[in-house]
């Protein structure tokens, strides 16, 4: 994958990827209805662009899943595109802000008024124009999240089936999330159609009509998610930092077929390493407040530790390396901060790593071992649009300790598939993940059944059918009224 720069918007080029892969992943019932997909998909997108446009070509679940989908649509033989729009520190403010509060949180508190407006509008016309003149009648636009939803009216004036998607919702809505749909209302409203995560998540006032509900989806294949043997687990483990005794070549498969070995160290924020045979207990997550981070150490240090000789990998991406994240260099500032504050003896049982972003099949490499790596996979979110995380860790038969909260609970069914907490409730979180630390027949059970769970509902072969699906109506829809 790689970013070409276009001012202020850049094209990610994304070699295809061929979909008869799925055949080893798929029961017989599923990979007859993805032919049946390929092939309708092929007449109904025939001479048209499908583009996808978000604000970042790395780090976060958008880009980790456009990345697999544009590849398998453009090995299905549809010519699907990615955009990825630029934008001023002053507008990745404002879209963070409207981020937090899509989310039912103020953020860091300012407003969202006709200032915040100007900003907004003034990037996205710049970015409109660029995209503009690469956009055809007929094509089809896909704009993703609130960073994208200015681009609607332009797009549909270059004659484009324009779709927004929001990745982000909260099933109660307040009065900050309202302040956000308040602010984008007048963008997204003119969209042929939407597409949320889960039903709750839609906004009010929004044309029922034009809604969809399309759950987002992993990549069986992908460095993230691909199968590795256990020495080669150890071994990336090792080339991170994390753990002193190396395995086997620290080697996984790219999306284009290649071997990436795997090179770079992270930056570690530990006493030591890992001890050997340590059962390991893992948050991958941007440094984000609503991913609480600080909760999950807390939680591990006060209910975890005493009973379990269990240690905490704490991992992420380094903070420069996420471009529409102005705040996760502070939050992991508050966690290092946190970490130092915890008594010696607790403290070498948590581990900080900040993984390296250069290289993105690296950097999935890195997640796919630590969290295959780990007994026990926790999302302690705050608050969630869905968390590919869950299903990342799913799919590796790991038990998952997460909150009840957003997509997190179309995934994991309470008791069987995984285990569901309050989101500030530690000590029930503390025990939940204790409980599977030490009972490993219930842990082991309840990894398979999360397995076969993602392989239901959470791989790529659905998600794309639900887009030819929509497709399909929103061109039926528009092409017969003109
Ligand atoms: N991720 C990653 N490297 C990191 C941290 C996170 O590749 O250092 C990935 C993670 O594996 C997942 C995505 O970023 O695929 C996060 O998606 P999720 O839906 O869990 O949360 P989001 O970041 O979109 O809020």
């Amino acid at each position: 994958m790689e970013a070409r720069e276009v001012g202020p918007l850049s094209f990610v080029d994304v070699a295809p990827l061929a979909l008869d892969r799925f055949e080893r992943v798929l029961t017989p019932e599923q990979e007859q209805e993805l032919l049946r997909m390929v092939a309708r998909g092929r007449v109904l997108l025939e001479g048209r662009v499908v583009w996808s446009v978000n604000s970042t070509a790395h780090g976060g679940g958008v880009a980790e899943m456009l990345q697999s989908l544009i590849a398998y649509a453009r090995g299905g033989g549809v010519d699907a595109r990615w955009a990825v729009i630029g934008g001023e520190p002053d507008f990745f403010r404002v879209t963070k802000r409207i981020h937090n509060r899509l989310h039912g949180y103020a953020g860091d508190g300012g407003p969202l008024g006709e200032h915040e407006r100007a900003i907004y509008d003034e990037s996205m016309a710049v970015n409109a124009e660029r995209l503009a003149s690469h956009v055809q009648a007929g094509d089809i636009v896909l704009l993703h999240d609130p960073q994208t939803a200015g681009l609607v009216d332009a797009m549909k004036t270059a004659g484009a089936h324009v779709v927004w998607r929001a990745h982000v919702g909260l099933d109660s809505p307040n009065d900050q999330a309202r302040d956000a749909w308040r602010f984008l209302l007048p963008y997204v409203s003119g969209a042929d159609g939407y597409v949320f995560s889960r039903r709750g998540f839609a906004w009010e006032g929004l044309d029922q009509s034009r809604l969809t509900i399309i759950p987002p989806s992993i990549d069986p294949f992908s460095p993230k998610n691909q199968d590795l043997d256990p020495d080669t687990v150890r071994s990336i483990l090792h080339v991170i930092g994390l753990q002193r005794r190396n395995g086997g070549a620290p080697v996984v498969t790219c999306h284009d077929g290649s071997s990436r070995v795997v090179e770079r160290h992270a930056e570690l924020v530990e006493e030591e390493p890992l001890p050997e045979g340590a059962p390991i207990v893992t948050q991958v997550s941007r440094w984000d407040r609503l991913k609480d981070p600080i909760g999950v150490m807390e939680g591990f240090v006060a209910h975890v530790v005493p009973v379990t000789d269990a240690h905490l990998v704490l991992a992420g991406p380094e903070t420069r390396a996420v471009a529409d994240d102005p705040e996760g260099a502070e939050v992991l500032r508050l966690c290092v901060d946190r970490w130092h504050g915890l008594a010696p003896e607790v403290r070498r049982r948590v581990h900080l790593a900040m993984l390296p972003m250069a290289d993105g099949d690296e950097n999935a490499a890195m997640v796919n071992a630590l969290q295959r790596s780990a007994a026990v996979v926790v999302q302690k979110s705050i608050a969630e649009g869905f968390g590919l995380t869950v299903s990342e860790a799913m799919w590796k038969a790991r038990p998952v300790v997460a909150s009840r909260v957003g997509g997190i609970q179309d995934q994991i069914v309470d008791g069987q598939s995984g285990r569901l907490v309050e989101p500030t409730d530690l000590e029930s979180f503390g025990a939940a993940v204790a409980e599977l630390l030490l009972d490993h027949e219930v842990a082991d059970h309840m990894g398979k059944a999360a397995m076969e769970r993602v392989r239901m509902d959470f791989l790529g072969a659905r998600h794309l059918g639900q887009w030819v699906d929509l497709f399909d109506r929103v061109i039926a829809a528009t092409e017969a009224v003109s």
